[in-house]
């Protein structure tokens, strides 16, 4: 396929050069970063004009709305705008809505998997859009990915994003503030784990992420709290959970309170770069010596 790919940051560089090495005709465009090895074009609308699919890896709505605005014009009828961004789901059903009217098919499909699943093309899309989109991006999907979900119309992909997310975030809190209490009472930390992680208190966050250094399989907490998944890649999504949850009225209080500790702990302390799972050692430090 022809393809126009716009954001070649950290994600989308390599998906990119995944999409390349599978054969398919790929031209590129970064207001900032020009990543060897793909073929590049001087503005957005080049590389999107006569693309059968543009797929966009973006960092914001606004910024999302901007490119599409630009691009959208220029697409043929029947070409798919793919956007791959974590953003609100308002963006994306505006991106879709101008899609629309233009003839363009859209698909909102952020992914889970990382810098490192971008890399090895193993992300999990969650999609939201037509069906007929869907079909026709499915052989990109399976090149940058091992799955994509269909998750319904434009929007419930960045849907089911934020809500995963949301659950991620208070876990992994709940996760950290249980061992900062069991050093306290005197809990071995393996001890801790080894109970927590086969009772009705496991988790992705306990289980394969386990905060603490040393226990459970290798994460973050291993290496220093290197990322892994960055706080302020985090603390972004749980605003995005709680903004869509502002605008339909669902109560989250858990949720809020995750982004408010997150927002403490990225912007208070200004903890931009460190994985998500240091919230245990911030935990331990603020407990009453
Ligand atoms: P990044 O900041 O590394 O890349 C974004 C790129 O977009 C940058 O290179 C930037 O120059 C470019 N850009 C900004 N405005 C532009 C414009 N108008 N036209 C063209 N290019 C423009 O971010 P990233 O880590 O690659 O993340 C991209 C998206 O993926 C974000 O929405 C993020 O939330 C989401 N995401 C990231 C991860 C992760 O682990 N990094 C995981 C899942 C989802």
């Amino acid at each position: 396929m022809k393809i126009g790919f716009i954001g070649l940051g950290n994600m989308g560089a390599p998906m990119a050069a995944n999409l390349v090495a599978a054969g398919h005709d790929v031209i590129g465009f970064d207001t900032a970063t020009h990543p060897e090895g793909l073929t590049l074009a001087d503005h957005a609308v080049d590389a999107a004009s006569g693309a059968d699919v543009v797929i966009t890896m973006l960092p914001s709505g606004p910024i999302l709305r901007a490119v599409a605005m630009q691009i959208i014009p220029v697409m043929e009828a029947g070409a798919v705008f793919l956007d791959c961004s974590t953003v609100d789901v308002e963006s994306a059903r505006a991106v879709a809505s101008l899609a629309a009217d233009a003839g363009v098919l859209a698909l909102d499909a952020p992914v889970s998997g990382g810098i490192g699943g971008a890399a090895a093309g193993t992300l999990t899309f969650m999609v939201g859009g037509s069906d007929e989109a869907f079909r026709i991006a499915s052989p990109l999907f399976d090149v940058m990915g091992q799955k994509a979900v269909h998750c319904g119309p434009s929007g419930n992909g960045q849907a089911a994003k934020i809500c995963n997310n949301m659950v991620l975030g208070a876990t992994m809190i709940a996760t950290c503030e249980a061992f900062a209490l069991a050093d306290k009472l005197g809990l071995d930390r393996q001890a801790m784990f080894d109970v927590v992680s086969t009772s009705s208190g496991y988790s992705w966050s306990m289980n394969v992420y386990c905060p603490a250094p040393g226990i459970g399989p290798q994460s973050p907490a291993d290496n220093d709290y290197k990322p892994g998944f960055a706080s302020e890649l985090m603390l972004k999504d749980l605003r995005l959970s709680q903004h869509a949850a502002d605008a339909v009225g669902a109560d989250t209080p858990m949720g809020r309170l995750a982004r408010d500790l997150y927002a403490q702990f990225v912007e208070g302390e200004g903890r931009v770069g460190v994985d998500f799972s240091a919230m245990l050692p911030w935990f331990v430090r603020r407990g009453r010596m």
